[in-house]
Parts: structure tokens; sequence; C-alpha cells
């Protein structure tokens, strides 16, 4: 019995082996095919403005959605907000018993047309690295004949636009295969992610039936930066708060009230540098309480290949925050972050005065052992305790007269943190998918840094969800020159066949 076992074996190895090969190159073959045939797709959603805080802006991506979903045998839906809607598209498959929600992000970040070295960041541009290290605009180019490091640079092109059209180009090549999903496939579409998704929680739960499904995926974020394939269990929520210090009511000449009228940019100052210690850890006590990283969990922290050195080489910094030993570790705490300061003016702008008042925006990303309410409760009343009046509005004169030190502290949670266990169903459904893409190890990062609204699907839906990123690291989302690498484009819609492809 066991040499029969053993010839079968010795017989069967080849055959899967064999079999596997052909499938990537099938795979290699068809995502290489609809990246040629997508880049008018890609340059047609890339062209319409998506900035979300002009919601009349956003209508013609809405309808664009609608008929490429549509064209696609997709029934959508609209679902109503206060503002704007979200997209459902929704595509049953055949003898299908499961059902995976994809999320896909519409909107973009506002643009500052003068920092971007091209006529419209909705233009879209095709750009090549000259040895120099600039980025030259090509003139006569040849998309048949694309090379991988090539970009498509305009707004979104990463963050998110360019996996919505790796998403349609993946359908269209599974659909010349006659090949059809053995799950049912449910869309959800977000225009407003960059403002934090205000009112998604909301919708969500309002439309529980509509969106029920057992499993999430998101097609959004990047790759590991060593641009090899990878998937992220998990991502931090964030909440926002405005701190406001005050001096004189009105901004009062330096030299007549300087040494008199107390500066409100000195207690700002103070009081922020008040919240962490010389290594960077939040000095706020019980800020991280709740987190502990057993020895598994370390390493599987490890096993994610951070160069380190590569990275503060990047960043040009000597030194980092001691928050956690390595920098995965690092992101599994919640983070305590000043995204910008203000008081007075700078620059060509500067005067002498003593200003009236100094602000400061914080962001915190969340974990999921910290609650939020807890940890901004924990902030205002360490500001408390340094001596500040704290009220959620402009202090009246009667309270400026008879309080030394007064702050605003106001916030707003957006959402929570979500986690999804490396060897869930969808966990290794992906997993399978990728390796067979790709016939290499995935890289799997317990929980990204970055935050995106999925924790009101996992936690009113009661599903696991997982990212699967696609785009190059050095893509500057939210900034100036946002692009994608082309190889990673092709490679996205290799990714996404993979996982049309497996069976659920
Ligand atoms: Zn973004």
């Amino acid at each position: 019995m066991k040499s029969f076992l053993r010839h079968l074996l010795i017989l069967l190895i080849p055959i899967t082996i064999f079999g596997q090969r052909y499938d990537q190159e099938k795979l290699e073959e068809l995502a290489e095919k609809y990246t040629k045939q997508s880049f008018t797709e890609l340059i047609d959603i890339l062209s319409i403005p998506n900035d979300a805080i002009f919601p009349e802006s956003l209508e013609e991506n809405i309808q664009w959605c609608e008929k490429a979903f549509g064209n696609r045998n997709f029934k959508t839906t609209r679902i109503p907000t206060a503002v704007a809607p979200l997209l459902l598209a929704e595509r049953k498959g055949k003898k299908a018993k499961k059902t995976v929600l994809i999320y896909l992000q519409i909107d973009g970040q506002p643009v500052d047309t003068t920092r971007w070295f091209q006529k419209s960041p909705y233009i879209p541009v095709f750009k090549e690295k000259e040895a120099s290290g600039n980025w030259k605009t090509l003139e006569n180019y040849d998309l048949n004949n694309y090379q991988d490091d090539w970009r498509i640079f305009a707004r979104s092109a990463s963050d998110a636009k360019g996996p919505v059209a790796m998403f349609l180009a993946a359908l269209d090549a599974i659909s010349e295969k006659n090949f059809e999903p053995n799950y049912n496939i449910k869309v959800i579409m977000d225009f407003e992610e960059e403002l934090g998704s205000p009112r998604l929680p909301q919708a969500v739960i309002d439309n529980r039936e509509l969106l029920k499904s057992d499993m999430m995926v998101i097609f959004d974020g990047p790759l590991h930066i060593t641009n090899k394939p990878t998937l992220v269990f998990g991502a931090r929520g964030i909440a926002t708060i405005t701190l406001t210090t005050y001096g004189p009511i009105v901004p009062q000449h330096s030299g007549h009230y300087g040494n008199y009228a107390p500066n409100p940019a000195f207690g700002l100052s103070k009081l922020l540098a008040s919240m962490k210690d010389d290594e960077g850890r939040v000095s706020i006590p019980g800020y991280y309480d709740g987190i502990t990283l057993d020895e598994d969990t370390k390493k599987i922290l490890r096993g994610v290949p951070d160069d380190e050195d590569f990275i503060r080489n990047k960043l040009q910094i000597a030194d980092i925050d001691k928050v956690g030993s390595n920098y995965q570790e690092a992101i599994q705490y919640p983070s305590l972050n000043i995204r910008g300061m203000q008081s007075g003016w700078i620059n060509e702008k500067a005067r002498t005065i003593v200003p009236s008042w100094a602000r400061a925006e914080i962001d915190v990303r969340l974990v999921l052992e910290s609650d939020p309410h807890r940890l901004i409760k924990l902030i205002s009343s360490h500001v408390e305790n340094q001596g500040y009046l704290v009220l959620d509005r402009e202090p009246t004169k009667e309270e400026r007269l008879s309080n030394k030190r007064i702050a605003t502290f106001t916030h707003e949670l957006s959402y929570q943190s979500f986690r999804t266990e490396m060897n869930s169903d969808v966990g290794i459904w992906l997993e399978n998918a990728l390796e067979k893409a790709f016939e290499d190890d995935i890289i799997k990062i317990r929980m990204g840094g970055g935050s995106i609204p999925i924790s009101p699907f996992v936690n009113t839906l009661g599903i696991p969800a997982v990212i699967v990123p696609t785009v190059n690291m050095d893509n500057n989302q939210h900034s100036p020159n946002e692009n994608l690498r082309l190889g990673n484009y092709r490679d996205g819609i290799k990714t996404m066949i993979a996982i049309l492809t497996e069976k659920l």
C-alpha cells in the first residue's frame, strides 16, 4: 500500500507542478493583454476631478462607476447619505454559496495644481525616470510596448482609482475566458474616503441586509516597500483633535506687549511637549494600556522584511521614536501626532506680534485594544492637569479674564481599527490566490499604519476583512505628483484575476 502511494505521488507531483506553472503563465498572459486594453479606461477615470470637498464634482464619478459596472453585468444601487451616496454593484456567481464584499475608493485628496509638474492633476501623463533622477514626460510613446518602470501621473492614480481600473480589467479578462467566480460579488464604492467617510458607518448600519456578505476584500494601499506581493490583515483607525490656546484677544505689538501679554504659542508648545517623553513615547499614563505583543505576534512582525536602515536613510532621520522595537511593532500602538501647527504668521508674512491664539491639529491612529473615547479623554484630562480650563468652544470675555490658561479642545472620531486573523478562511484563500499568481512568499502584515474605513463593515456585518494592496509604495499619494508604476498596474490586474479565479 505504502509503495503504491509513493508511486502515485511520484506520478502526481509533476502534474501538479506543471498545472501550476501553466496557470501562472496563463495569468501572466491575460494580465498583460488586459493591461494594454485597459489603459484607455484608466486614463478616462483619472480625468474626472474627484475632490470630495466639492460633492457636485462627485456625480460624474458616480455615473462613470454605474456605467462601468453596468456594462459588466453588475446591478448597481445608490445608497443615499446626507451628501454623496455610496454605490453598490452586485453580480451573482453560478452555484455560489458565499458572497465577497469588495471595497473600492473613488474620491481623492485635494490638489494644489501649482505644485504638480504637469498641466493638471486630472490630465494624466506618462513619465519615465531619467538617469539624473528626474521624471521626464513621455511624448511619443507606445503603450503596447510600455515599460514596467514607466509611471502614470495623476491624482488618485494610486489612491485609489488605479485599483478600480485594475479590478475592471480583471473582470474583463475572466469574462474573455468565460470564467465565473464561484462566489457572489458585491462591490461597495466610497466617494468620501478622504474626508474620513463620515457618513459610512451609519449607512452600513442602515443597509445591513443589502450589504450582507461573508468576507471583505479591500483593493487599496501600497505593497510592502520591497514591492513584493503583500496582504494586510488590519489597519489602524483614526481620531482627530483640534487644540487651541489663547493670548490677548487680538494680536499685540511685540515691542509694546512682549514681556507683558502671555504668548499662546509658548503655552501650546509646553502643552504639546508635555505629552511625549524624549524617546517619542506618549507620557500620559495609561495611553498604551491593553496592548501586549506576545512572542508569536512578535515573530509575525519580525517576519516582514523591513530594511530599517533603508527606511531611515530614505526619511533622512538619525533616530526613531521608541514606541516599539522595530517599525512593525511601532504601528501596533496608538499614535499621538501633531499634523500641523499655527500661530501668527510665518515666512514672508512674519510679523512682530504677540499672537492671539495658537493651534495644533492632532491625529490619533487607533488600534483594536484601545477604546478611542478613553484615549481622547486621557488627552483632554492631561491638558486640564496642566492647569488649563478646557472648553469645547471659544472662551468668553469673562472666562478670559478669570482664567490664566484656557484651551479649546474638540475632537472627531472617524472610525476604529480592525484586524483579521491570518489563518482565517479569507486570509488563506487570498494567500493561495497570490501564491499561485506570483510563485513567491507573500509578505503578511498584521496591521497597516494608515487608516481605511473598514471597521464599520467588520463590526456591523460581523465579517473578516483583508486588504490586498497593489500600488508602489513611492507613489506620492496625498501629495502633488501622485503616480502609479505600470509594472504595479499589471501585477495588480494579475492579482485580481488570480483572486477572481481562486475557488472559495
Ligand atoms: Zn488616501
